[in-house]
Order: structure tokens, then sequence, then C-alpha cells
């Protein structure tokens, strides 16, 4: 099967994707990128999360042509496939309805850094014009408005992340998912403190050795 491992991780991080409550219904969608093989798996459109397998994952070429699958590719591989093409250190993205994250993005605001764990992201995350889902427009909207941020919020829809493997998108998604709740709820009550951009700099350099990473 093509991009066996590939295909296999998505349906796993589908699941994940819908228990940790970051999407709902068969909303959001999930790719992996194998730079080697030039070849992008991604979730099917419109499946309900537990019942994806391995083999309903599409896979596609950076020409849209599709390789392998038993199901129609997610209506928003346009918007997976513009990273591929445009950054070289992106090969997996994850896109959700997270509720806090959907809730800012409706307002139309950026995410500010109110807690340091913005910095999976960068020092802010910015926000995408809105266009319809599903478009060409959405996806070079999310790409021009992401720029070197590994997250951006999409206006009235929700949320990209990118990151260097599925972990590290799927990670982002979550952290950023936390950020906008606690933005919210800091907003409810009083004025929250932002963090200053010298401060998020540091921060970003101690997550490059966060955790168990060899260097
Ligand atoms: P798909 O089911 O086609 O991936 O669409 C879900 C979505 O979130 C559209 O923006
Ligand atoms: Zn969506």
């Amino acid at each position: 099967m093509l991009l066996a491992e590939e295909r296999k991780m998505i349906a796993e991080y589908g699941k994940k994707l819908i228990d940790s409550g970051l999407t709902t219904g068969t909303g959001g969608n999930i790719s992996i990128f194998n730079r080697d093989q030039q070849l992008m798996a991604i979730t099917p459109s419109g499946v309900p999360y537990h019942n994806i397998s391995p083999e309903d994952v599409a896979v596609l070429d950076l020409n849209n042509n599709i390789l392998d699958s038993n199901k129609k590719p997610s209506s928003e591989y346009e918007m997976h496939k513009i990273f591929y093409e445009k950054r070289k250190n992106v090969t997996a993205v994850v896109h959700t309805h997270s509720v806090y994250a959907t809730t800012i993005a409706c307002l139309n605001w950026e995410l500010p850094a109110v807690h340091y764990l913005i910095g999976y992201a960068g020092s802010k995350v910015p926000l995408a014009k809105y266009a319809t889902f599903g478009t060409k427009e959405l996806a070079k909207n999310a790409y021009q408005a992401m720029g070197n941020y590994n997250a951006v919020l999409l206006a009235n829809h929700g949320l990209l992340a990118v990151g260097k493997d599925i972990d590290w998108a799927f990670n982002t998604a979550e952290e950023i998912e936390f950020t906008c709740q606690i933005y919210y709820q800091t907003k409810t009550i009083g004025e929250p403190v932002i963090l200053s951009s010298e401060e998020m700099k540091k921060i970003m350099e101690k997550f490059d050795s966060y955790g168990q990473i060899q260097k």
C-alpha cells in the first residue's frame, strides 16, 4: 500500500483529534507529507473519524492527482498542499474547529502571547482573511497570514497548525486551543497581561531543546 505508515498514522491521529475534543463531527482534517516521494496522505472528506481506515486515507501528488484511495480526499487539500510546496520544514498539517480557537477566529482577532505555550506557534497566532472552505483562496489566505509562524486562525472557521512531524503539528493545535481558552477566560474577567516579544524569543529558544529532544 502506498504511504502505508503515513496513512496508518493519519487514521490514528484522526481518532485522537475527535476524542480530545479538538473538532466536532467530520470537521477538520489531517495530512502528512512524504518529502522523498513528494506525496501527501490526507483524511477523506466527510467521513466520521472513528470510521476512517488507512485505506480510506487519500494519497495525492502535488498536481492533485489521486494515486490511491477508496474515498474522496478532504475538501481542504489545497490548504495542506500549499504549505508542503512553500515551507520545506513542514511535513504535517492539522486543521481543527476547536471551540476556543474558533471563538477568537469568529471575532476576527489575532491571538496575542497571553501564555508562554503560544510559543509552539510563535510569538502570536495571526489571523487569515475569510474565504469559503475548500477554496484555493482560503489556502492562499492561510499561507500568507501564517508567514513563518506555525499556526494561523482562519476567520469565521477554525485553526490550522503545521509542524515538522504529526506529533508536533498536533501538539501545536492542542496548545493553541489551550491558549485561546485562557485568552477568552481572562478577557471575560479583566484585561490579560501579554508577554513581551523579548520573553517570547527566549521561550522559543528553550522549546528547541525542550523535553527529550537530542540536538
Ligand atoms: P473535509 O471533511 O472535506 O475535510 O472538510 C472539513 C472541514 O473542516 C472543511 O474546512
Ligand atoms: Zn474546516
